[in-house]
Formats: C-alpha cells, sequence, structure tokens
C-alpha cells in the first residue's frame, strides 16, 4: 500500500479522498490555490502546498505545480478526484513518466472514453446499443442535414469533449439545425478547447440511469448497480438515488451486463461510470462513460457497502479487487441531494459569500460530505457545491421523508443555496411516485410558488 498521498483537488471531494486516506493509515498531502489557504482539505491533511493563484488554470490544472509537490513531498500517488485533471489522459501519463501512481484508469483508456466520438464508436462495435446518430464528428451543416433527416428531429448536437452538460443544443428541425450547429461548436470550443461535434436523437423523456464499474489491473471487473441521476437541470444532476425506481431485476442484469461490456472493451481498470439514457419503453441507449470518481457515488456506497475511494487506492496500489459480482448485494434506498452555493429561486444563480452558521443535519442514516464551516468565505472562482446531503433508509418512501427531515435540519446561513428546491422535488407527488425524467424540474418544478 502506498504511505502518502497526493490529493490533486479541493472541496468536498479532496475531503472525502483524505478521510479514506486516513482509514487506510495513508498520509495525506492536500494542494491549494491562494484563495483556499483557509480551506478545509487543507486544514485536515497532513501536510499541504501552495500551487498558484485563484484561477483554476493557475492551480489545480496546473499540472508542473501538482507534480512538483507530489515529489518534494515524497508522493508515491495522486488522487485527481473529479473535474480539474481527472480526465485529462496527460496528466495521467505525465504522473506515470515521474514515477507517480495515477489513482485512475490507464491514460489510453482515458483517452479514448475522453472523445466520446471515439467512444461511441469502440462502443458500437460491441454491440451495446447507442443513441441512434452520427458515425464520426460533423464536418458541415450539408451532413449535419443528412444526419439529422435520416434519424429525423429532434436531435441533439453534442460537443466530443463535453462533459458538465456542456456544449450540447437542440434542434427542432432544419432551421434550427444551422443555429445548434455553431453554437454547440463555439461552446465545445470555448469550453474544451476542441470544437468538435457529433449529433445524436433526441430521446423525449428519459430516465439518467448509470453503472458504476469497479476493476482491478488483474482482470477483475464488476459493477455495483445502478444509480438514477434523471433529477437535472440543463443538463447537470441535482439528486440522485440508488437503486431506480423504474428499474426491476431484470432490466438491472441487462444494464449491468452492457456497462461490463463497454468496460471490458476499454481495458477499464479502478472506478467508472458508464452512462446510459433509457426511455418509457425501457430501450437502453449507451451515452458516456466517466473515468472517474463521480460526485454522486455515495449513494452506490450506501447501498453496497463498498467504500469506493478505499476500492480505488488499493487497486491503484496494485491489490485484488477481492469481490466477486455475487457479493454484490444492494440493500435499501440511498437519496443524495447536491447543496450548491445557488439561488433557486433566481434561476440558480451563483451566490458567494461568507457561511454565518453551519449546523449540519445528522441522526439515523445521514451522511455529510461536505467541506465548509461556519466563518468559512465560499470563492467565486470554482463550481457551486458546497457539499451533498446523503441519507439511506430500509426503502424510498422512508428515504424521501429521512431526506426531508435532514434537509430542515441542514442550516447554511449566509449563503443561498439549493435546499428549498430540494424540498420542492421530494414534496411533490410525482417525485414520490418515482416518476421522473430528464426534464422533470422543467416540467413539475416551479420556484416562484
Ligand atoms: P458527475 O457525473 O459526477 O455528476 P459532473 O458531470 O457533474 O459529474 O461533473 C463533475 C465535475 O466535473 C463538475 O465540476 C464538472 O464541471 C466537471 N467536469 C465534468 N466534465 C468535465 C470536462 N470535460 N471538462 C471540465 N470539467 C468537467
Ligand atoms: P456530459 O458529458 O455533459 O455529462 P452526457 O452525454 O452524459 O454529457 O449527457 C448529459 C445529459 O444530457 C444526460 O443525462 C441527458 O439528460 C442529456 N442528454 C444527453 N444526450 C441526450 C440525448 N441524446 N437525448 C436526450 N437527452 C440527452
Ligand atoms: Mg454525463
Amino acid at each position: 500500500m502506498f504511505s502518502k498521498i497526493l490529493v490533486a483537488n479541493r472541496g468536498e471531494i479532496a475531503v472525502r479522498i483524505i478521510r479514506a486516506c486516513q482509514e487506510m493509515g495513508m498520509a495525506t498531502v492536500a494542494v491549494y490555490s491562494r484563495t483556499d489557504e483557509k480551506a478545509l482539505h487543507v486544514k485536515m491533511a497532513d501536510q499541504s502546498v501552495c500551487i498558484g493563484e485563484a484561477p483554476a488554470n493557475q492551480s489545480y490544472l496546473n499540472i508542473s505545480n501538482i507534480l512538483s509537490a507530489a515529489i518534494n513531498t515524497g508522493c508515491q500517488a495522486i488522487h485527481p478526484g473529479y473535474g480539474f485533471l481527472a480526465e485529462n489522459a496527460y496528466f495521467a501519463e505525465m504522473c506515470s513518466t515521474h514515477g507517480i501512481k495515477f489513482i485512475g484508469p490507464s491514460p489510453r483508456t482515458i483517452k479514448l472514453m475522453g472523445d466520446k466520438i471515439g467512444a461511441r464508436e469502440l462502443v458500437g462495435r460491441t454491440g451495446v446499443p447507442l443513441v441512434p446518430g452520427s458515425e464520426g464528428d460533423i464536418k458541415d451543416l450539408k451532413i449535419a442535414m443528412r444526419v439529422a433527416d435520416e434519424i429525423q428531429y429532434p436531435v441533439l448536437i453534442k460537443a466530443s469533449a463535453g462533459g458538465g452538460g456542456k456544449g450540447m443544443r437542440l434542434a427542432h428541425n432544419r432551421k434550427e439545425l444551422e443555429k445548434a450547429l455553431s453554437a454547440a461548436r463555439l461552446e465545445a470550443e470555448a469550453a474544451f478547447g476542441n470544437g468538435e461535434v457529433y449529433i445524436e436523437k433526441y430521446i423525449e423523456e428519459p430516465r439518467h440511469i448509470e453503472i458504476q464499474v469497479l476493476g482491478d489491473e488483474h482482470g477483475n471487473l464488476i459493477h455495483l448497480g445502478e444509480r438514477d441521476c434523471s433529477i437535472q437541470r440543463r443538463n447537470q444532476k441535482l439528486l440522485e438515488e440508488s437503486p431506480s425506481p423504474f428499474i426491476d431485476d431484470k432490466l438491472r442484469a441487462k444494464l449491468g451486463e452492457m456497462a461490463l461490456e463497454v468496460a471490458r472493451a476499454a481495458d477499464y481498470f479502478s472506478a467508472g461510470t458508464v452512462e446510459f439514457l433509457v426511455d418509457k419503453h425501457k430501450n437502453c441507449y449507451f451515452i458516456e462513460v466517466n473515468t472517474r470518481i463521480q460526485v454522486e457515488h455515495p449513494v452506490t456506497e450506501m447501498v453496497t457497502g463498498v467504500d469506493i475511494v478505499q476500492a480505488q487506492l488499493a487497486i491503484a496500489a496494485g491489490e485484488e479487487l477481492g469481490l466477486v459480482q455475487e457479493d454484490i448485494q444492494p440493500r435499501g434506498w440511498s437519496i443524495e441531494c447536491r447543496i450548491n452555493a445557488e439561488d433557486p429561486n433566481f434561476d440558480f444563480r451563483p451566490s458567494a459569500g461568507t457561511i454565518v452558521e453551519y449546523l449540519p443535519a445528522g441522526g439515523p442514516g445521514v451522511r455529510v460530505d461536505s467541506f465548509i464551516y461556519s466563518g468559512y468565505s465560499v470563492p467565486p472562482y470554482y463550481d457551486s457545491l458546497l457539499g451533498k446531503l446523503i441519507v439511506w433508509a430500509p426503502d424510498r418512501i422512508q428515504a424521501i421523508d429521512r431526506m426531508d427531515r435532514a434537509l430542515k435540519e441542514h442550516i447554511i446561513e449566509g449563503v443561498q443555496t439549493t435546499i428549498p428546491f430540494h424540498h420542492k422535488v421530494l414534496d411533490n407527488s410525482f417525485f414520490r411516485r418515482g416518476e421522473v425524467y430528464t426534464n422533470f424540474i422543467a416540467r413539475r418544478i416551479n420556484m416562484e410558488n
């Protein structure tokens, strides 16, 4: 096992990784930008190194500063968390060049799956169904029109390098297609430095169902069941649960098999997620693979009892998984609410400021993964996630009621948060019946009343 790990991230996920290391008896090194000097991950780690100015491209994305910090402090491995450098194949490669283990899949797998057009090609060859769409990238409007006519409108233009719901545009007809194509290209170029786009048929009212996979470097590979992440705003997840109220044992087994098929085709090891859209007829379509730990991993941990971050660390150290598929018997129900510093009453606009009071929820079946504390100032430079409230209960309705209770207990004063929004979702009768889809919020949740 490693004796010292560098955590190349900030916020709740840095804290989550440090906790895993502490439980496994590993020392930790935090890195931080000048604005994060007082951040919780810095206070919790055994050592810390300042890696630059507040803007992420000068600190949390600064590969040479992060590698120097790891080398100078004698770290054997780097955990990248999610976002920032987590899906940067060049960074993973540079770690290995410097004799430092990157905690994640191989650079080749990261690269393969990070290019969504390439990933579609690879997955298409396995026989796992893709969303109908273009085969390669869309070079011009003529090709776009031909593909759209073939698969029929509405269609979605998507960035090949996309992530975080960015670089996606909907077109209902030929006229909208031209605009959507150039808008998606521009946004992709600005956000990812890569303007390549592809086209998918727009699946109406689907569920976002993803399968957590876990594999070691010795060929052992299992899945940990599904998460339902259909509660989204602008293609970004806000509330996730496991299991999914829509998935029966038969469909679960089928999705699990498909996810393993995709993972095998990509020579996958470490933790990863295979994402699918599932329509109302239970047709399943592959959309992408996330080659990292995900924000919503705790709901899977709560129902399976597997600590996914500790598993990542052990796998990176060369250990065998020590689990077979039959060992995974999910129990009960888990829900996660993302607590963002955003004002749901004003179109979710970011709300930076100082946390004047913080009284986290507790009690039976409640888990809080967060990094804020009373007196902490939320910097405006990074994403707005303040933390996650996670509950477990024997069944879905008890989990919903427990989450409602925990959200009421969870006091954050000084910034606006998404807590009032989550109450609205949990109280919604369609949600309580499990009738959700990716446009649920737009159709069912009105923050004005
Ligand atoms: P999850 O699937 O775990 O919910 P998200 O898609 O919400 O992940 O992204 C988690 C974090 O990673 C967010 O901070 C998001 O902005 C960031 N992220 C995801 N993909 C990319 C990408 N391709 N480039 C930059 N940041 C990304
Ligand atoms: P990202 O890398 O930004 O996470 P994804 O391909 O995973 O991109 O898609 C994010 C979300 O966008 C999905 O969960 C879904 O809500 C929506 N979406 C993506 N592709 C389609 C599609 N073909 N039809 C309908 N919705 C889609
Ligand atoms: Mg996705």
